[in-house]
């Protein structure tokens, strides 16, 4: 009981302490991702039961990236090919502070992530990103995109998922790689990434141009 006590007081004086005790209450679960060789490790951390953005995150990483055209996947390449070998991603169904995501720099990661790199001996980053707020992201010039009524499918709205977790984790790793970088010229690569890439895909699939409403002069 006098463990108790001590483990009480020292909760009640620390929120991080705090925090961590709910979180090891609660429960966690993980997921080790071996994507293709020109991503890193990528170990999902996520609250127990909630495995659904875990699964979605993990076909992205394992399967969506490698559907994606070559010239797109080598936008990131310089990026990536400067990324720590091991990233571990904090999933969340959604933030408090309803952003979609956050790269932590070197010294604010979690106890997860330091045991890692202790255990792994590796360079290993931290971030969290926020499945079902990006589900329902739309990047500014989204909303604006002229879809055809084909494209309202399960499919599409799958793939639409699948690209957008990709997109905020490449962001994410972008500021990982390079934090001089402005908040707007990762954002503007990530957007351009995510815009092309559908583009592509509605193109393909459904053999339709498709393009911003805007500059198709309405
Ligand atoms: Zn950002």
């Amino acid at each position: 009981m006098a463990g108790k006590k001590f483990i009480g007081q020292n909760i009640a004086h620390s929120p991080g302490l705090l925090r961590e005790f709910y979180q090891w209450m609660r429960g966690g679960e993980q997921v080790l991702v071996r994507p293709a060789a020109d991503l890193p490790l990528v170990l999902i951390s996520y609250p127990k039961g909630d495995g659904i953005g875990a699964d979605h995150f993990r076909e992205s990483l394992e399967e969506t990236w490698l559907t994606l055209a070559e010239p797109f996947r080598q936008r990131y390449r310089p990026i990536l090919q400067s990324a720590p070998p091991l990233i571990v991603v904090l999933l969340r169904r959604q933030n408090i502070c309803s952003c979609l995501g956050h790269h932590h720099p070197p010294g604010t990661e979690s106890r997860l992530t330091r045991r890692l790199r202790d255990l792994s001996g590796v360079r290993t980053g931290e971030l969290d990103l926020a499945y079902e707020a990006i589900r329902q992201w739309e990047p500014l010039p989204l909303s604006h995109l002229a879809l055809p009524p084909e494209a309202d499918t399960e499919e599409f709205n799958s793939f639409q998922w699948q690209l957008a977790l990709l997109s905020v984790f490449l962001h994410e790793v972008h500021h990982l790689v390079s934090p001089q970088e402005s908040e707007q010229t990762v954002r503007g690569k990530s957007q351009k990434f995510y815009t092309d890439v559908l583009a592509h895909f509605v193109a393909e699939s459904y053999g339709v141009e498709y393009g911003l409403r805007s500059l198709a002069g309405d």
